[in-house]
């Protein structure tokens, strides 16, 4: 099929790599010239397990391209995916602008594509999250601008992602489900075959059902977190592993419950969890609704960097290395990651950082990231260091952020130092480390 996806960020850039090596012809869309250039030269435009070969290769065999010129892209391909951001507004409503940015484009372009060639059919699919209702006033804007009918000359389906950055190959080729929302039987048959390979049942549901699964997803693995987080504070207090009782919590077959997110640790973040978790909030408080459950799902999160600060406060005389900055191991996006909040809390309270995280480092900072880090947290760029080593023998703490193997034989070879780990990484210590796993073990 000739596909054209608009926005090549982390959605974006792994559907375009892995579409094209199932054998389509894809081109990409992007107001970033610099992401376009990327891809045009064979380069991921993200950092991501597996992506780099996989955009090389598929540039080398000419299925993939991009461009900045919209109209040519929706005349030349027969379904157009939307990847673009959908951010939350300082009141948790959703920021439509970037969906309506792209969407703006289609009617007349679908209105020239269906005079040259009549009896054309064009499927938008949504792949960003969207509210309930936000794939309908598309189609209605398509409709507006262009006099054609929705659902007989083009559709606006809903068609929600569920990779996982840092795995987000493999959980494009593993997803838990495919899920399209449309009430057009075409587009659903058209929009199942970009997922023909796929080992994951197809869910076909109306379109508001879909619409709003990602909210749903995202929250319960919200809650999910806070409530292992919670076990893991009570457990901790009173000297009892709570990994192994969320291990044995997971085993009881009448719950049937998966151990994903059930990790006590440190606070949850990302692009998509918290953005998510407000957005629903907000969508009920909007409905009248009220949802205590839901609403107090981030102040348990809170309340877990809290405990990590609090941990910290007692080395303020000392240099502390973090390893790791991203929101997780395997990622360099930094958007709304607990251990950039945790490092401005103690810039703010006059430690002294640095910061170690090789998916981070200033020289492979682009696009997403780049932009992210120039306008967000310029101060901690310098704070990055590219040599693991030199930030270990600096540091009188160190504090584990991210799931990175890396971070294993660094800790252990380490000596005399304070080694906080948040994530629980299987490291040998050296007795003269004072070893504190947030947690499992007691933090005092
Ligand atoms: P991103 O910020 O990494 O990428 C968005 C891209 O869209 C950027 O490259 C930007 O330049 C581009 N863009 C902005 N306006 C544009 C326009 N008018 N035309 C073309 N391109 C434009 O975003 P992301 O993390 O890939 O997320 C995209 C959507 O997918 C969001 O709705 C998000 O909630 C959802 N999602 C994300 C993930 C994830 O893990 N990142 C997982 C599932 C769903």
């Amino acid at each position: 099929m000739n596909i054209s996806i608009f926005g090549l960020g982390y959605v974006g850039c792994v559907s375009l790599g892995c579409l094209a090596q199932n054998g389509h012809q894809v081109v990409g869309v992007d107001v970033n010239q610099t992401k376009v250039n990327q891809i045009n030269t064979g380069r991921a435009t993200i950092i991501e397990k597996d992506i780099d070969a996989i955009i090389a290769t598929q540039h080398l065999l000419g299925r993939i391209r991009a461009t900045t010129d919209f109209r040519e892209a929706i005349l030349n391909t027969d379904l157009s995916i939307i990847a673009v951001g959908t951010p939350t507004t300082a009141q948790g409503h959703l920021n439509l602008s970037y969906i309506m940015g792209v969407a703006s484009h289609f009617g007349d372009v679908l209105r020239e594509k269906v005079e040259r060639a009549p009896g054309s059919f064009h499927v938008v699919a949504l792949r960003s999250t969207v509210m309930p209702g936000t794939c309908a006033k598309i189609a209605a804007m398509i409709e507006d601008r262009s006099g054609l009918q929705r659902d007989v000359d083009f559709a606006v389906v809903s068609n929600p992602e569920f990779l996982r950055e840092g795995t987000a190959v493999h959980d494009y080729y593993h997803p838990p489900l495919t899920l399209i929302g449309t009430e057009s039987e075409r587009a659903a048959q058209l929009v199942r075959q970009l997922y023909d390979e796929l080992p994951a049942d197809v869910i076909v549901a109306e379109t508001k059902t879909a619409e709003i699964m990602k909210y749903v997803n995202n929250t319960y693995h919200a809650l999910k977190i806070s409530f292992a987080n919670e076990v893991g504070n009570i457990c901790s207090s009173l000297g009892i592993d709570s990994h192994e009782v969320m291990d044995i919590f997971c085993r009881d077959k009448q719950l049937n419950i998966s151990n994903y997110y059930f990790k006590p640790g440190f606070a949850y973040g990302g692009s998509c969890l918290p953005k998510d978790l407000k957005g629903l909030q907000t969508l009920a408080h909007d409905l009248y609704l009220q949802v205590p459950v839901i609403s107090s799902i981030h102040r348990t999160n809170e309340i877990q960097m809290q405990r990590a600060i609090a941990l910290l406060m007692r080395y303020s005389h000392r240099n502390i290395g973090f390893l790791g900055i991203g929101f997780k191991a395997g990622t360099d996006d930094l958007r709304n990651s607990p251990a950039v909040d945790l490092a401005e809390t103690l810039l703010g309270k006059g430690f002294a950082l640095k910061i170690y995280d090789r998916n981070v480092h200033t020289s492979k900072l682009t696009g997403t990231n780049k932009e992210y880090i120039d306008q967000h947290i310029p101060h901690l760029s310098r704070l990055l260091v590219q040599d693991a080593r030199e930030l270990v023998n600096w540091a009188d703490v160190l504090v584990i952020c991210t799931k990175e193997n890396e971070f294993i034989a660094l800790a252990e070879e380490a000596t005399g130092k304070v080694i906080l780990d948040l994530v629980r990484l299987p490291i040998d210590m050296d007795a003269s480390n004072q070893y504190i796993g947030i947690n499992w073990s007691q933090e005092a």
